[in-house]
């Protein structure tokens, strides 16, 4: 079959089936075009999208301005390697530290490489600066936890999709459970050679938990009273998506080290970074750590764009107006439902629970829904559906949204 010949949907679907490994279970709809807040099958039925691609679509689809940055420069120079400097990698990294407010950053592609990234320079600060014992390093994680698929991160998982049979694991991870302040300062106190805090602000993927308010504040307190590294995963928290430019802003909080993916390009191209002061960022020494593609200049391009757009449009500001509202909506209805239980979330990374066991289909038989009602979202654990449209969408069009839901959820109700 030619690649350019136009497939049906079911086309579509039977190459995955029949030719890509089984690694995802996608709804049943096949996209082909994206403008905005929209999205459109093969069959021309228009959606609104409200996954976002799990918060890389930030900026919203095939934004001009990303989009003649990522063209301009591919056709000019898009890799050397970081073997060479470049003339555009310098000015990516000016840009978002300045942007962050952070000393340097280390670039890389992936969101899991740039988790990986945090946990190789936290070990190497903990021995060199901290000194801890050889070997000896260990790393505080939470319970239900989505820090990314490689080998490492699943070994401090314990969702047991993520987990199971791909051992042995990583070694030098201690699991506490999460929003847990009390867990943390026995973990503190009573274990030796804790280098670093690894954490999500808002547990995304495990099914938008927001902490207690206090919760980041007082963690990060422990951390500095033991001189522990606070590394916090904004990977799906951060550019815009809770209402600030950062998750960890509506507290005040300032990481050690601040992991970044997904919208620092707008999910145009895989940009991930790690961001630190010179104490710490100062351990990693040539040859110690790096990535062929990593601060490309299509990747430095691209994130300075994203970011400025981020900037221009005041996409945090509209985030947070427009998640207000978007509870408020929901809530109301929910006060007179027997299907949802609760909605909750930050700025335009919000869930609604369904009111089903964990193995129960409902939350997918919704989803199913909304997509013929022209809107897509999907489950993230079991009886749980995020709702993140891209932070560009307008009043008007979070109300219709919100209708569409609505109407869904309805046809649900007993
Ligand atoms: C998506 C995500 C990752 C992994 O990013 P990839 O680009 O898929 O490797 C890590 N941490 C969090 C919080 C995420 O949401």
């Amino acid at each position: 079959m030619s690649v350019l010949e136009k497939l049906s949907s079911q086309g579509a679907i039977a190459l995955e089936e029949k030719y890509g490994a089984h690694n995802y279970h996608p709804l049943p709809v096949v996209l082909t075009k994206g403008e905005g807040v929209y999205m459109w099958d093969v069959e021309g039925k228009k959606y609104y999208d409200f996954l976002s691609a799990y918060s890389a679509v930030n900026q919203g689809h095939c934004h001009p301005r990303i989009l003649d940055a990522l063209i301009q420069q591919s056709k000019s120079l898009h890799l050397t390697s970081r073997a060479f400097y470049n003339d555009m990698l310098g000015r990516f990294e000016s840009y978002v530290t300045s942007f962050f407010g952070f000393d340097k950053v280390l670039p890389m592609n992936t969101g899991a490489e740039a988790v990986e990234t945090a946990i190789k320079i936290c070990r190497k600060w903990a021995y060199e600066k901290k000194n801890i014992p050889e070997q000896q390093a260990k790393i505080i994680v939470c319970e239900n936890n989505f820090h990314g698929r490689t080998t490492t991160i699943i070994s401090f998982s314990n969702d047991p999709d993520a987990r199971k049979n791909f051992g042995p694991y990583t070694p030098g991870f201690v699991k506490i459970p999460y929003d847990d302040l009390t867990a943390l300062e026995k973990v503190l106190k009573e274990e030796e050679h804790i280098a670093g805090f690894l954490v999500e602000p808002i547990q995304g993927e495990a099914g938008v938990y927001v902490p207690s308010e206090g919760y980041l504040k007082q963690a990060k307190q422990l951390c500095e009273k033991h001189d522990v590294l606070f590394i916090a995963d904004e990977i799906q928290t951060g550019i815009a998506r809770t209402g600030e430019i950062l998750a960890v802003d509506h507290c005040g909080v300032k990481p050690d080290m601040l992991i970044l993916g997904k919208a620092l390009s707008g999910g145009v191209y895989p940009v991930s970074a790690v961001l630190a002061n010179d104490h710490i960022m100062e351990v990693i020494k040539p040859g110690q750590h790096g990535s062929t593609f990593g601060g490309n200049p299509v990747a430095a391009s691209v994130a300075i764009e994203a970011l400025s757009v981020v900037e221009d449009e005041k996409l945090a500001t509209n985030a947070k107006e427009l998640g207000i509202l978007f509870r408020a909506k929901i809530q109301e209805y929910i006060d007179g439902s027997s299907i949802v239980i609760e909605v909750r979330g930050m700025g335009l990374l919000n869930a609604i629970v369904i009111n089903d066991s964990e193995q129960s289909d409902t939350a997918w038989n919704v989803c199913l829904k909304l997509k013929e009602n022209g809107l897509l979202a999907k489950p993230t654990h079991g009886n749980i559906i995020r709702f993140a449209p891209p932070l560009v969408i307008t009043h008007e069009q979070l109300l219709e949204c919100v209708s569409i839901i609505i109407k869904t959820l309805k046809e649900f109700e007993v």
